[in-house]
């Protein structure tokens, strides 16, 4: 009767450490998963393929521009950044998503400029593909338009290569129209382009802290 009783205490004992651990498991990795180590930023576009062109404004310039201020805001923070281009050049599709998956920890954020014939179209967008994509790229989208003053065209999910290939939660931010005359020159300038990573950022650092 007296083993019977310990074996049985020592059962339940058990149970009840590893029930522990498993919330406390499931718990710490509810906290941290989304704290990435590492940011992938990826100026859409470059060398030969220039984006959208109007105005004399070079998406793919405007892009790189809100790409490097994003990179200098981050390493403020002491956060890795990986650039898919640093510089005017081409770079494949294929091998932006290879540069952002050979990343350990990691968050894919596309940055892109958009273009309608409609030049009426003004306003910010943001794409996702997957669940925590959906949230980062609201954490990013309600900071975007409202500090840009521009129209909240809301976030959607959308196939881009880009972010279909990532591994890694992905999002795509397309900063305002660049075939909309007053945006345009808007974005065009360094406060423009500062203000819209700063969004990012923020967008990016509030989804870590979920
Ligand atoms: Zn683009």
């Amino acid at each position: 009767m007296t083993y019977a009783f310990a074996d049985t205490s020592r059962f339940s004992f058990f149970r009840w450490v590893s029930l522990v651990c498993l919330i406390v498991v499931l718990l710490s990795g509810h906290a941290f998963a989304n704290r990435f180590s590492t940011v992938v930023i990826d100026a859409g576009h470059g060398g030969s393929d220039k984006g959208s062109l109007w105005g004399g404004v070079r998406e793919s310039r405007l892009n790189l521009a809100v790409a490097k201020e994003l990179q200098t805001l981050l390493k403020k923070r002491g956060i890795r950044t990986v650039m898919t281009r640093t510089s005017d050049t081409y770079i494949s599709l294929p091998r932006r998503a290879q540069i952002g998956n050979a990343q350990r920890n990691a968050v894919f954020v596309s940055i892109h400029f958009n273009a309608s014939r409609v030049t009426s179209v003004r306003g910010v967008e943001t794409y996702y593909w997957g669940s925590s994509g959906k949230i980062l790229a609201n954490a990013i989208q309600r900071r975007l338009a409202p500090r840009l003053s521009t129209k909240n065209r809301g976030i959607q999910k959308k196939g881009y290569h880009v972010i279909i290939d990532s591994r890694h939660t992905s999002v795509l931010v397309e900063c305002g129209f660049i075939s909309n005359a007053r945006e345009r020159s808007r974005a065009s300038t360094s406060s423009y382009q500062k203000t819209a990573a700063k969004a990012i950022y923020d967008g990016l650092m509030a989804w870590r802290a979920l």
